[in-house]
């Protein structure tokens, strides 16, 4: 399936380069000192990202520049037994990465050097179930490039538009170093994957629609991009693929989700905390050029446009809740009609952030329990697999092609008329931007309060990435 269409997200991926051939055996005896057991790197079409791997966790100090593109960052109590040794990487990405142990200070300084406008970030990916505590050095092309091939996939999708076609983003979760949950067989990040492409098969014969994905290969996205990706290619609805796992092996069945009111709320919150950022902003400006009298009277005028837009932005959710609720019904009948083997849990509501979007219906799919031994061989079968992708197009299809409704979900704006005073209060809350080497759990700690706490405030899972830079709201 490669036609000039389906282009627009298929870049994809095009290597993975494992130099794991530097596998490092652990040294039990100095268990201080962390040390570096794995490096590689994976690649997509728009960044690359090295995953450096070590038996414990460091500290990173910033990343410094150099002169002629080279930066560097050491590694603080952490060993490098080759003591110097440099990789030559066939990436666009990268032209060399270097380590050098420097004993003396009990450290390791990594010096890399870039192509031409290429950018780096560094950050910690704290251990999961699965991965040893790794440091990720994020390369990607610099915005403008970005932009320009943004404006090239808006324009194809203009196209499809004007021809009627509705468009639809699968998101396979997941991805590249967040493998998702594994097990008996399944693991997750690949089999969403593999139901992405046969649904978007699917799909792409049926001339109505067009299907794109959020990620077409093995790498990492974060949350809010899958969803800006669907946003910025206008879809009429969004669907993000996943498998589950729990610890009690007899629990199976599918599940499907739509965004809940508390996740809903908290979106809405943010969304206010921005307008009224901005407000404050234009207010101080005013203050500068005019008298009193008409700076207090734009600003009576500004204070009922927001409320005016905080009114339309609680209704646009609202009508977008209960169009959501629409296509995960539909969803969820059109998989328990296919009758593939895997019984239905239900609709479900949950305030995932994939789901967050006001612009498009979305849902999102646990396809079945891969702890479950039956339900992962089941699940792994081709044959399954099929019957799965073809019963979500057939759901998306119903959805889509009902007649258009314009109802709200008049629960949720109700409540919300009780909390909108309250909405505002979200931007007093404590925030914290990360910092490099930081992760949630030094976060936790630094601020006292529970990583669960912070976890569930912000919408992030075990499993999360964070990186420098960004925001992180610490609860009460
Ligand atoms: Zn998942």
């Amino acid at each position: 399936m490669f036609t000039s269409n389906n282009r627009l997200f298929s870049s994809s991926i095009t290597a993975i380069f494992f130099l794991a051939a530097f596998l490092f055996p652990v040294n039990l005896f100095s268990q201080e000192k962390s040390s570096i057991t794995d490096i590689r790197l994976w690649e997509s079409a728009t960044e690359a990202t090295i995953i450096i791997e070590l038996t414990n966790s460091v500290k990173l100090s910033e990343l410094k520049d150099l002169k002629g593109r080279r930066s560097f960052f050491d590694i603080e109590e952490a060993t490098f037994k080759a003591k110097i040794k440099q990789f030559d990487l066939k990436s666009k990405f990268l032209e060399y990465i270097q380590f050098e142990d420097l004993s003396k200070f009990d450290k390791v300084r990594v010096t890399f050097k870039l192509p031409r406008g290429i950018r780096s970030q560094i950050f910690m990916l704290p251990k999961n179930e699965h991965k040893k505590e790794r440091i990720i050095v994020f390369l990607r092309h610099p915005k403008d490039l970005l932009n320009q091939k943004a404006e090239k996939e808006l324009e194809e999708v203009r196209k499809l538009k004007a021809l009627g076609k509705k468009i639809i983003v699968i998101d396979p979760g997941h991805g590249g170093e967040d493998p998702g949950t594994s097990g008996n067989g399944v693991v997750e990040k690949k089999y969403v994957l593999s139901v992405a492409h046969l649904l978007k098969a699917y799909i792409d014969r049926d001339s109505r629609f067009q299907a794109f994905l959020t990620r077409d290969g093995d790498y990492i996205i974060p949350l809010e991009g899958r969803r800006q990706i669907a946003e910025k290619l206008q879809a009429d609805a969004f669907v993000s693929l996943h498998v589950n796992s729990i610890n009690a092996k007899s629990v199976n069945g599918f599940e499907v989700y739509y965004e809940s009111t508390e996740g809903a709320k908290n979106e809405a919150a943010r969304l206010v905390a921005e307008m009224e950022n901005k407000d404050e902003f234009a207010d101080l400006a005013a203050s500068d050029t005019e008298s009193d009298s008409d700076s207090e009277e734009k600003k009576s005028m500004t204070k009922t446009q927001t409320d005016e837009e905080k009114k339309k932005l609680l209704e646009k959710q609202a009508q977008n809740i209960h169009r959501s609720r629409l296509l995960a019904e539909a969803l969820e009948k059109s998989m328990r009609d296919a009758k593939f083997g895997i019984k239905s849990r239900g609709v479900k509501r949950e305030g995932f952030k994939v789901l967050h979007s006001l612009e498009m219906p979305s849902a999102l799919l646990e396809l079945g329990f891969i702890s479950n031994q039956t339900e992962a061989k089941v699940l792994n079968l081709y044959a399954t697999k099929t019957k799965i992708a073809h019963s979500i197009y057939q759901g998306l299809a119903d959805f889509l092609s009902a007649p258009a409704n314009e109802k709200l979900d008049t629960a949720y704006l109700n409540y919300m008329k009780k909390n909108l005073p309250n909405l505002s209060a979200a931007k007093k809350e404590k925030t914290h931007i990360v910092a490099a080497g930081e992760n949630l759990s030094t976060i936790a700690l630094k601020y006292n309060v529970s990583l669960s706490q912070l976890l569930k405030r912000n919408d992030l899972g075990m499993k999360s990435i964070i990186r420098p830079g960004q925001t992180i709201i610490i609860p009460e």
